[in-house]
């Protein structure tokens, strides 16, 4: 994925948690199996650890505890921690540390895509798998993923899914003009060219022909859809978008769509790789 990405979405994305649950997770785990070792010297050295917690926050109890901070029923840890007994792993990793790590998308519902111009909140409202209700179950990946689909297919429908595109909204970041509109159709009205726009309301002709090309995707969703009017021109709520992407038969048509609006534009900024050991800001 390229630079221009959020990690958070790219993880989401992939199916995978942020490397801080895996950490956190190893870390309750190493000190839970220490405490049943059948090793005496270990678990000696265990419980001199556990005895100067309070007076050196270098010993490793210590950081254990200190990272356990801000945790749902923080406190019911720390006196466990203290006290030698193992925590509850089930309930550690899922009624707290996930609800800790989910927090950056519980913020992000609060934002409108709409009205903001903020990556996270786009893929979150428009692309997003929602979470299982079962906090126990893995992250769920989208379909397209589990497909035999060619590396330009792929790679076009995960760019668009991830802004990591150069639509104008995007590409307005780093190119010389700053514009977000569409400049895909003279004459048509100051739209911000972002994903939803290109989707459906874009009245560029190519586009158009496209959504025809593609008719069956549109027609059980939108009423005001036609072989007339290829666009819309009212305005429709996330969720009607949210469930209009994970169509079976969606994929050649987004990848076709970003072909459209990305041919011969600069590439040069969305094609910088991204390093997620480097640490980018999540936002
Ligand atoms: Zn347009």
């Amino acid at each position: 994925m390229k630079q221009p990405t959020t990690n958070w979405a790219v993880l989401r994305e992939c199916g995978h948690e942020p490397l801080q649950f895996y950490w956190y997770r190893s870390a309750v785990k190493l000190f839970n199996s220490m405490l049943i070792t059948n090793s005496d010297t270990l678990r000696r050295v265990v419980q001199a650890d556990l005895n100067l917690q309070p007076r050196s926050s270098a010993c490793w109890t210590a950081q254990l505890l200190s990272v356990i901070q801000g945790l749902r029923g923080c406190e019911l840890y720390v006196r466990t921690v203290q006290a030698g007994h193992a925590i509850t792993m089930q309930e550690f990793i899922t009624a707290n540390l996930k609800h800790r790590m989910r927090g950056v998308w519980r913020d992000t519902e609060l934002v409108d895509p709409n009205t903001h111009n903020n990556k996270l909140a786009t893929y979150h409202s428009w692309f997003a798998i929602p979470f299982s209700r079962n906090e126990c179950m893995p992250i769920n990946v989208p379909r397209y993923l589990h497909l035999d689909l060619s590396k330009h297919v792929m790679r076009n429908i995960s760019r668009f899914r991830l802004r990591a595109h150069t639509l104008k909204v995007e590409a307005a970041m780093w190119l010389e003009d700053g514009s977000c509109v569409c400049d895909q159709r003279l004459g048509e009205d100051e739209h911000v060219q972002k994903e939803v726009h290109a989707l459906l309301f874009c009245q560029d002709h190519q586009v158009c022909e496209l959504r025809k090309h593609f008719s069956f995707l549109f027609i059980p969703f939108f009423e005001d859809f036609s072989a007339a009017q290829p666009f819309l021109l009212q305005q429709v709520n996330n969720q009607l978008v949210h469930d209009f992407l994970p169509q079976q038969n969606n994929r050649l048509f987004l990848s076709e769509l970003m072909d459209l609006f990305v041919a011969g534009r600069d590439q040069s900024a969305a094609d910088q790789p991204i390093n997620l050991a480097e640490g980018h800001p999540p936002l």
